[in-house]
């Protein structure tokens, strides 16, 4: 079923999709530094002068959260269907929306 959309409906779900992958990149930065964290901490006794028990179970938990939270995160901005087939769609296998002229990963 595909749609066609306003201007305006064009425009808002392209600021949307720009937010979303603003929030992928940053929930990615923060997913990468508490894996670095995690792993320093299951092979030293401190990570940055932090005690590794503090700072082992700490970054495991933010490794987690942000784990999930990438996988949710990551919908279709029209139909909030998720786009677990790929990080890099670019296209949305519901409603089809395309990703490309929104500035994504290919545009
Ligand atoms: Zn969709």
């Amino acid at each position: 079923m595909e749609h066609e959309y306003t201007a305006e409906e064009s425009q808002e779900l392209r600021l949307q999709y720009r937010r979303l992958l603003v929030r992928q990149q940053v929930a990615g930065v923060v997913f990468f530094l508490s894996g670095l964290a995690f792993g320093s901490a299951l092979n030293r006794e401190t990570v940055v002068g932090l005690s590794s028990a503090l700072v082992g179970p700490l970054a495991g938990l933010v490794l987690f959260v942000t784990f999930f939270y990438l996988i949710w995160n990551w919908r279709c901005p029209a139909c909030s269907f998720l786009l677990l087939k790929g990080f890099f769609s670019t296209k949305c296998p519901r409603c089809k929306l395309s990703f490309t002229s929104f500035g994504g990963p290919t545009g």
